[in-house]
């Protein structure tokens, strides 16, 4: 593609390094910004607000649900971090601590949340006395920190990120396996109808499970590099943590039992999938559903009709009161303009020319498809209605093909190394053994078992040691 770099547009990477585009436009569409601590990155307005998007539609499916928000401390002592074994030690590696205050050192060690399910249920177990309290469901909106040392990538891999966790109590375990279903649904309504993201679901080996749950639920998408990413968990946490914790309520047969416990989290990582799945070497692509600004009407004028085209552009802009709308008045030329406003993906430009004008007409530019179109001023409020729908319907269907067409089903270890090798996603069978499970990573190349498909059942031997499946999974290179 043609650069142009003396104005700073367009993205410069055509040979697919893929990370590489991904954070041009980051930084390029104004998303994120580098901050003086490596692996911590800016939200700059337009990715917040994305953010925000995401907020108010989750809150929306959660709050009718019956979940309640609440928000708890950033520290955590030491002591309450190591009450549950498996977690502390899946965690640990990670953690950041807070060991000074000025001069002084502390007494305690002071965790920074990774998560926050160990200060939650200390609080958890003074909180439930009886069946009657049950069941507790609540979420927090935050940040939280892991200090990982892999490759940082700005949303993708951070080492602070905000997310939202959700926390809840069942006095029976299947209440708790229907919570960490109910709630991946609304994980894939999200990806779904916010993010336009098709995703895949299932359930993570014991090995890729989260720290101290009984089963991690989750969803992943894959991307048009080749690699899978996880794009949000729900763990069941079965009794572990009530146990570690204490938490006992008294049954309605006046036995004291242990409650079961489910944690699940979507994280800003959810906006760097999306700008992942739908980019092209233009810049950013996005819904109309959670773009900034969904639609950016363009004036073209002279120095002679300035007023006039900029009176036009701002009574097009009153039409259209339903919508984000920006208008760009700034003396720079057309090209420069429509370049700018592809670089950054916002989804509907509307031009407005002289001529066209005097016909009544304007010019709408879609950024998915790139095409053009005149439309009649009478019909523009309708004609954008239903383009919002259209754009966003049209980059799900786009990802869809793509994760139908670069799925494989390779029963063979050949095949899947193959597959592998040509960035595919794969399909195939597995014995259930953590030995299989290395070996799979070792012939691959670093491929991972990402998660079991729990719809489909195995019908021949595993991949790799040839005894009797159990599994049905999907094997893919993954950040
Ligand atoms: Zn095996």
């Amino acid at each position: 593609m043609k650069k142009n770099k003396d104005k700073g547009l367009g993205i410069d990477a055509e040979k697919d390094e893929f990370g590489d585009r991904y954070t041009q436009i980051l930084l390029k569409a104004e998303l994120i910004d580098y901050s003086p601590v490596s692996g911590c990155y800016i939200l700059r307005p337009r990715a917040y607000a994305m953010w925000e998007k995401v907020q108010d539609y989750f809150n929306r499916l959660i709050k009718k649900d019956g979940v309640k928000n609440v928000y708890f401390p950033l520290f955590i002592p030491e002591s309450l971090l190591n009450k549950e074994k498996e977690h502390v030690k899946g965690f640990s590696p990670e953690v950041a601590w807070v060991t000074h205050a000025g001069n002084s050192e502390l007494k305690e060690k002071l965790a920074i949340r990774p998560t926050s399910e160990t200060i939650m249920y200390s609080a958890f177990s003074k909180w439930i006395r009886s069946w009657r309290d049950l069941p507790l469901r609540l979420n927090q909106w935050a940040n939280v920190v892991r200090w990982e040392f892999k490759h940082p990538l700005p949303l993708l891999r951070s080492r602070e990120f905000l997310w939202q966790e959700g926390h809840s109590v069942f006095a029976l375990q299947n209440e708790a396996d229907e919570e960490v279903y109910k709630i991946r649904e609304f994980y894939e309504d999200v990806f779904k109808n916010v993010y336009a993201v098709p995703v895949i679901k299932g359930r993570k080996t014991e090995k890729e499970k989260f720290a101290g749950a009984e089963y991690t639920l989750s969803i992943e998408v894959f991307l048009p590099s080749g690699k899978a990413v996880q794009g949000a968990t729900t763990h069941n946490l079965g009794q572990n943590f009530s146990k570690s914790f204490d938490i006992t309520f008294l049954g309605k047969n006046e036995k004291k039992s242990y409650p079961f416990q489910t944690s699940w989290g979507l994280s800003t990582r959810s906006i760097g999938i999306a700008i992942m799945v739908h980019s092209d070497n233009k810049g950013l692509v996005l819904s109309p559903r959670i773009a900034e600004t969904q639609i950016v009407i363009v004036p073209i004028f002279t120095e002679e009709n300035k007023k006039e085209m900029l009176g036009a552009a701002e009574e097009i802009k009153s039409k259209l009161n339903n919508y984000s709308v920006e208008i760009d008045t700034s003396d720079k030329t057309p090209g420069f303009k429509f370049n700018d406003s592809e670089l950054k993906g916002i989804p509907i430009r509307i031009e407005i020319g002289k001529k066209d004008l005097d016909k009544n007409e304007v010019t709408i530019f879609r950024r998915d498809t790139l095409k053009r179109e005149g439309v009649k001023i009478g019909n523009l409020a309708d004609t954008i209605r239903k383009l919002i729908d259209d754009i966003h319907n049209n980059l799900y269907n786009k990802a869809e093909k793509f994760l139908e067409d670069n799925t494989i089903f390779a029963n063979d270890i050949t095949k899947l190394k193959k597959s592998i090798s040509e960035k595919k996603l794969a399909l195939t069978e597995w014995c259930g053994d953590e030995k299989c499970e290395e070996h799979i990573k070792s012939e691959t190349g670093g491929a991972k078992i990402i998660c079991i498909n729990e719809e489909l059942k195995p019908k021949k031997n595993c991949v790799y040691c040839k005894k009797k499946a159990k599994y049905v999974v999907y094997v893919a290179k993954s950040y």
